[in-house]
């Protein structure tokens, strides 16, 4: 199978040329374990660098801990999460947040294409006020979100005035965060804690790296102890240095956004095909890497047969997921296959 046939997620992707290399550099000499080396301090100070903020920040293995325990770190066991109710956390964490938190309830709000409305957040958190519901403490939002939308800065912003309102902090699963930076066309503090974000999931994973997720404490106090918590989740790597240089490699000459603004032109590219098909109509609007397609099961067999890989999702569409290593080339056969498998 060459290695661009699959549109099933951008995690299927290797590793992106500039996180090699530096996993290279890393290799060349032994280093202090547990995140005490110098690439490891390289890394967080570049994001720092990028984030415009002297946030703190930490590193682990996958997304599912890094929302888990930061999420963890955000409320008590008797607080509530705000979620909607495609996210990430609610449908495929196997409730590790609430693990991580020892019960901490997600509540599931909804909005159109994926995003959470202040209308639906205030709904839940006025909904119960008395001592037998768990108490609403954190709204977390997906950027880009699980359908490939995205929340602009507005949003955020009327997000971040309910949230003022009734006390909540705000979480951001950024698997897609990068994806986000570059659709947007904003700077990465704009759409994080200029407009209210108080922790960033920020995925290395889905943008090129082999392995590896930064968390981002824009509100440092809630940082406290989170070492402590990473290590007892099993999450601390003690050659850190393998995460930590090949985020350097993301991060020097913004290899991190161009690879995003190569995924995200590459769906670009896969929607403006499809909306040349008659009758195949995009279920959301394509935003960011995700195009989400509404394929009869009989035509998506016939691309799956033709040697297709992506996933279905969300009420029975075809997700196609692009990443850096997607090719304009490839993207254009699946056109052509997906215009045939129709018309058959
Ligand atoms: C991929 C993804 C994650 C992280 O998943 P892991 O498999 O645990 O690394 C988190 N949130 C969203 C929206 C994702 O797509």
């Amino acid at each position: 199978m060459p290695h661009d046939e699959q549109f099933a997620s951008d995690n299927y992707a290797g590793i992106c040329p500039e996180a090699w290399d530096f996993m290279a550099r890393a290799n060349t000499q032994d280093a202090s374990a547990y995140g005490e080396d110098p690439w490891t301090q390289m890394a967080a100070d570049r994001l720092r660098e990028t984030f415009e903020s002297d946030c703190e920040v930490f590193f682990v293995f996958n997304g599912t801990a890094a929302n888990s325990l930061s999420l963890a770190a955000m409320c008590q066991s008797f607080h509530s999460v705000i979620c909607h109710e495609l996210a990430h956390v609610e449908t495929d964490e196997c409730g590790g947040p609430e693990y991580a938190s020892n019960g901490s309830k997600l509540l599931v709000g909804d909005g159109p294409n994926g995003k959470l409305t202040p209308e639906s957040i205030e709904r839940l958190v006025t909904r119960r006020t008395d001592i037998h519901y768990p108490k609403p403490r954190v709204i977390t939002l997906t950027q880009s979100t699980e359908v490939g939308t995205l929340y602009t800065v507005e949003e955020l912003k009327a997000i971040r005035e309910v949230a003022d309102r009734y006390g909540l902090r705000i979480h951001m699963d950024g698997a897609r965060f990068a994806n986000a930076v570059a659709a947007l066309d904003v700077s990465p503090a704009e759409i994080t804690w200029k407009a209210g974000v108080d922790v960033l999931c920020f995925s290395g994973t889905k943008n090129g790296l082999a392995v590896g997720e930064a968390i981002l404490f824009f509100n440092r106090q809630l940082a406290e102890d989170f070492e402590w918590r990473c290590k007892q989740a099993g999450q601390l790597a003690s050659k850190m240095r393998f995460i930590s240089a090949p985020w350097c490699g993301l991060l020097e000459n913004d290899a991190w956004l161009k690879n995003a603004q190569h995924a995200n032109a590459c769906a670009a590219r896969l929607e403006e095909g499809i909306r040349q098909l008659d009758g195949v109509e995009l279920c959301f609007p394509r935003q960011a890497n995700a195009v989400f397609v509404d394929l009869p099961e009989a035509v998506q067999t016939e691309l799956r047969a033709r040697g297709w890989h992506f996933y279905t999702f969300i009420g029975g569409a075809a997700r196609f997921v692009c990443s850096w290593s997607s090719t304009p080339e490839r993207i254009d056969e699946l056109v052509k296959d997906i215009a045939a498998a129709s018309a058959a």
